[in-house]
């Protein structure tokens, strides 16, 4: 029996590296369905492909198109067909690519229908990762696999070891575009100068996040909610070179660590097999010729948005919703060229700012409540740049 898979997110990066892995073992895995925003034209291309029956396109007029094109498909759309697809019995893994708090209630039903879940979109448990917890806990045979790299490289050097057995879980972080730019440059970075990534290629908000090192300040509060380890236990190590995707120091001192080249079908491929291992064609690593493996501490001067994501994580609560949010709205801004690249962790400070100090149980509606002010708040930021 073919796995039956649902792709959210089927039309972007990691929709592009999961039909790859597909592609390999079409023996093991199946496209049921998939979900995307408004590339209908990309979408129809992947259903035909793959021949896949049902679609979700988030945009309306996009699924319209859609339908028009190829009335034989079950075509829905909005929050409402995101969700529908990862409850659908025939589906035993989700893989969520969606980019965005979007992709928060997707994930959290199908932890509801105990699926597994490949889970890309970090945003998710940055958001409401205490909700995706309690609802791992009601539905146990559900699983949350991570695709994220990093997450990815901690999963396999846990090996399903116990927690307690963790001293401390380093993350690695290229260091983005703007490791070695004199600061007093950084105003005038441009889109195009922060969506040159050097070791990746991904999506524009992962892009920029990466180069405002808010990806790591994610990452940290992900790692947080994932494995359940405290912040203090969680470092972030700069390495230039993305060989080293990242590393368990366990307490007797080992230091364990998971390499392999820049190719998200690794991670993906891990977190649809795991435990096994089963052969992938991407390149090797050929560490004589890679030769220099750089690692040095995080400048969290140059980058803000670093320091802002662990202030966040400790403070709890609805605060890394807010970052969250905020961080969405403020990449999108400065991707549109109304802000300046500074001006990210300007307008997360000033969103955070307006967070009362009472620390709440976060329940889902309000992290949604939370998700909905920050935006607010961070658009009226970007207005006042504006004027
Ligand atoms: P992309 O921008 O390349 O792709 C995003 C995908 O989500 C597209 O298919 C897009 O559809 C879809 N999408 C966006 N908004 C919506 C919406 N409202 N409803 C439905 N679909 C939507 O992003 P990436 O693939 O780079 O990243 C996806 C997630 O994975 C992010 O959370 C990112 O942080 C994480 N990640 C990515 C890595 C990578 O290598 N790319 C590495 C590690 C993590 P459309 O094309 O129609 O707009
Ligand atoms: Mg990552």
């Amino acid at each position: 029996m073919r796995k039956k898979i649902c792709l959210l997110g089927a039309t972007g990066s990691i929709g592009d590296s999961t039909l790859g892995v597909i592609d390999q073992h079409g023996d093991l895995f199946e496209l049921h369905s998939i979900a995307a925003h408004k590339n209908w034209e990309k979408a129809l291309k992947i259903a035909e492909k793959y021949q896949v029956q049902k679609v979700c396109m988030f945009n309306e007029q996009a699924a319209d198109k859609l339908h028009q094109a190829a009335s034989h498909l079950t075509v829905s759309h909005g929050m409402d067909g995101l969700v529908e697809l990862c409850g659908d019995s025939e589906v035993s893994v989700v893989v969520n690519g969606l980019v965005g708090a979007v992709g928060c209630l997707p994930t959290l039903e199908a932890v509801r229908h105990s699926k597994i879940i490949a889970l890309a979109n970090k945003e998710t448990m940055v958001m409401a990762g205490p909700v995706i917890r309690q609802a791992l806990q009601k539905y146990p045979q559900a699983k949350i696999v991570p695709v994220d790299s990093e997450h990815n490289a901690i999963y396999q050097c846990l090996a399903d070891r116990p927690i307690s057995e963790v001293e401390q879980m380093i993350l690695t972080a290229s260091g983005g575009p703007f490791r070695t730019l004199p600061l007093e440059e950084f105003a005038n970075i441009s889109v195009a100068q922060a969506l040159k990534h050097p070791t990746w290629t991904m999506g524009q908000k992962i892009t920029i996040d990466s180069a405002s090192m808010m990806n790591k300040g994610l990452e940290v509060i992900e790692a947080h909610f994932l494995f359940g380890v405290d912040y203090e236990q969680i470092a972030v190590v700069v390495h230039p070179q993305s060989i080293i995707h990242s590393l368990v120091q366990f307490r007797d001192g080992s230091l364990m660590a998971q390499m392999g080249v820049p190719d998200m079908k690794i991670p993906i491929q891990t977190a649809l097999t795991w435990p096994d291992r089963l052969p992938l064609e991407t390149g090797r690593v050929n560490l004589a010729e890679v030769a220099n493996l750089e690692l040095f501490a995080p400048d969290f001067e140059r980058f803000p948005c670093l320091r802002l994501a662990y202030e966040a994580g400790k403070k709890g609560g609805t605060a890394p919703a807010i970052l969250n949010a905020a961080n969405e709205v403020l990449v999108a801004a400065f991707l549109n060229e109304e802000i300046a690249f500074n001006h990210i962790p300007q307008g997360i400070e000033y969103c955070l700012d307006k967070l009362d100090d009472s620390v709440e149980q976060l329940s889902l509606e309000v992290a949604l409540e939370a998700d909905k002010s920050s935006r607010n708040w961070a658009s009226e930021f970007v207005q006042r740049i504006r004027n």
